[in-house]
C-alpha cells in the first residue's frame, strides 16, 4: 500500500514546492481547509476503484481512454448549457472512437474541478504597462483585473461549483442524456471536402447501424445502452485543496479484484473486519482521476509527495524536459508496486519533437517493468502565437502529433491507450484549421478562453473521426 513511508495527506508541506501560493490571510486559509475537510466526498472509493479497473484494461490494450474538457473551467461554466454540450461532445467522440479502436472507451471529463492553473509568471503586465498578479484559476483569484488578489474563500466556492456540476452531470446521465436509443445529431454540414464528408458519414452510418442492430436483437437487456460512465478529473495543483479533500476510507469491496495488488486481493478473506488498517487507504475525493502538471512533477518536490499517497489513478505530464531518469524515478515513487494502469503518462512533446522523444520514453518505461497507460496530449506542445499575439493551436499540428504518437507506439509494439484534449462543446474560434477552416484572422470572433485555446465542437469531433480512420487502417 502507498500509505507507508511516513506519508500523510499533508506530508507534502515539508518539501519544496513549485507554483507556490502565498496567502496573506492564513486564518482564512485554515478556515477554508477545515470546512473542506468536513464536507462530504464528491466521488466514492467504489467509483475510484471502478476507474482503476478500467484503466488497467486501457494499459493492457483492451480499452481506449478519452479525456477532455476546458483548459481552465470558470465558476461561470457551471450552467446547464455548458455541461450538456461538453457531455454530448464527449459521448459522440467516444462512439466514434469505439468504432475506430474496436474497443470499449473509458471517458474522463476535465470537468467539475479544473479550477487551478499553473502560470509561467506570478505577475502579468497589462497593456498600459502596470503589473498585476496573474490569473491562477477561479479557485484562487478572478480573471478581471480588480479580482486578482488571492481569496481563500474561493477554495470552498470551488468545492460547491464542482458539486453542482457533478450533481447535474450525474442527474442528466441517470435521466437518459446519454441514452443511445435516442438518435444523435451529428451536425456535419460544415465538412465541405466531399471525400472527408463521405468518410465521416460512413462512420456515423456504421455507428447508427450497430446501435439499430443491438436494439433489434434486444441486446440491451441489462440497460447498457441507457447510460454511460463518465468520470471527472483535474490537475492536482492546489495542494491545500487536494489534501483537504483527501479521506481515509475503507476499500469498498473486492468487486474490482481485477486490479492486481489491491487490498481486496491481498485480504479477500477478512474483508468484513471493520477496522482492519490494511483495508483502508487515502482517496482524493474531489475527482476520480488527478494529474500532476509538467511544471510540478519534480520527483523530490511537494506535488509528487502528495500524489504518491493516494489510491486514485493518476496522470503525469511528460514533455521535452522530462529526462529518462526522472521518468523512471517518478514511476517508482508514485507506484512502487508497479500496479498496471495506476499511472497514465500524458505525453505532450509537440509535433516537431515527438518522433525524437517518444521512442526513448517508451523503451525506458518498458525496461523499468512498469505497465502504464500511454496517453497523447497533442495540445500543450503545439501552442503558438499569431502575428497579433493571440495564443492558438492549429488543428493540423494537433493531429500530426497524435498521428505520430499512434504510429510510433504501433511500430514499437506498444499501445497508445488514449488521448487528452482541451475542448469545449461550444462554437468558439480559438484553434485554427479543421474542416471549419478557421484562419488566424478569424480567431477574434468568438475567442472566449481565459487560458489555453480549445478545439470547438466541430474540430473535436473531426479529430475523433481522423483518429478512428487511422486506427481502422
Ligand atoms: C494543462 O493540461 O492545462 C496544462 C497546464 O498542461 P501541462 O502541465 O502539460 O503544461
Ligand atoms: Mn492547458
Amino acid at each position: 500500500m502507498a500509505d507507508t513511508n511516513d506519508w500523510t495527506p499533508t506530508s507534502w508541506r515539508s518539501k519544496p514546492i513549485k507554483q507556490e501560493v502565498v496567502y496573506d490571510n492564513q486564518l482564512a486559509v485554515n478556515k477554508a481547509v477545515t470546512k473542506l475537510s468536513n464536507l462530504p466526498p464528491l466521488v466514492t472509493a467504489h467509483e475510484i476503484w471502478k476507474l482503476r479497473a478500467s484503466l488497467r484494461d486501457v494499459a493492457l490494450g483492451k480499452s481506449f481512454l478519452l479525456q477532455g474538457g476546458d483548459c481552465a473551467e470558470l465558476f461561470s461554466y457551471c450552467n446547464a448549457g455548458s455541461i450538456d454540450s461538453k457531455t454530448k461532445l464527449l459521448l459522440q467522440m467516444s462512439l466514434v472512437l469505439v468504432y475506430g479502436a474496436n474497443k470499449p472507451v473509458v471517458r474522463i471529463a476535465r470537468m467539475a474541478g479544473q479550477y487551478a492553473k499553473p502560470r509561467s509568471s506570478p505577475m502579468e503586465t497589462q497593456p498600459d504597462g502596470t503589473k498585476i498578479p496573474s490569473f491562477r484559476g477561479d479557485i484562487l483569484n478572478g480573471f478581471p483585473a480588480e479580482e486578482r488578489a488571492i481569496d481563500p474563500g474561493r477554495l470552498v466556492e470551488a468545492y460547491f461549483h464542482s458539486a453542482a456540476t457533478l450533481n447535474y452531470l450525474r442527474a442528466q446521465l441517470a435521466s437518459g442524456v446519454a441514452d443511445l436509443h435516442n438518435p444523435l445529431d451529428w451536425n456535419l454540414g460544415h465538412v465541405s471536402d466531399p471525400d472527408l464528408a463521405e468518410r465521416y458519414h460512413k462512420i456515423v452510418d456504421s455507428i447508427a447501424e450497430s446501435l439499430r442492430f443491438m436494439r433489434t436483437i434486444g441486446a440491451d437487456t441489462a440497460g447498457q445502452l441507457q447510460t454511460v460512465d463518465l468520470y471527472t478529473s483535474h490537475e492536482g495543483l492546489l495542494l491545500e485543496y487536494e489534501s483537504a479533500m483527501t479521506r481515509k476510507l475503507r476499500h469498498p469491496n473486492n468487486k474490482f479484484s481485477a486490479c492486481a495488488g489491491t487490498p481486496a486481493e491481498a485480504h479477500s478473506n477478512n474483508s468484513d473486519s471493520e477496522d482492519d488498517e490494511d483495508e483502508s487507504g487515502h482517496y482524493n475525493t474531489s475527482a476520480h482521476f488527478l494529474w500532476v502538471g509538467d511544471r510540478t512533477r519534480q520527483p523530490d518536490h511537494a506535488h509528487i509527495e502528495y500524489f504518491r499517497g493516494i489510491i486514485n489513478p493518476i496522470g503525469i505530464k511528460v514533455g521535452p524536459t522530462t529526462s529518462v531518469s526522472d521518468l523512471c524515478e517518478l514511476l517508482d515513487v508514485v507506484n512502487p508496486d508497479k500496479e498496471i494502469g495506476k499511472v497514465t503518462l500524458i505525453t505532450r512533446y509537440g509535433q516537431d519533437k515527438v518522433a525524437d522523444l517518444l521512442p526513448t520514453h517508451i523503451k525506458a518505461v518498458r525496461e523499468s517493468g512498469h505497465i502504464v497507460v500511454w496517453q497523447c496530449d497533442p495540445m500543450h506542445g503545439n501552442t503558438r502565437s499569431t502575428a497579433t499575439g493571440i495564443k492558438t493551436r492549429s488543428f493540423g499540428a494537433v493531429f500530426n502529433e497524435l498521428e505520430a504518437s499512434l504510429r510510433i507506439h504501433r511500430a514499437l509494439g506498444s499501445v497508445l491507450g488514449g488521448v487528452h484534449l482541451e475542448l469545449t462543446g461550444d462554437d468558439v474560434t480559438e484553434c485554427t484549421g479543421g474542416s471549419v477552416g478557421l484562419e488566424d484572422e478569424d480567431l477574434g470572433s468568438r475567442y472566449e478562453t481565459f487560458c489555453d485555446p480549445r478545439l470547438n465542437e466541430k474540430q473535436a469531433l473531426e479529430l475523433a473521426f481522423l483518429i478512428a480512420g487511422f486506427q481502422r487502417k
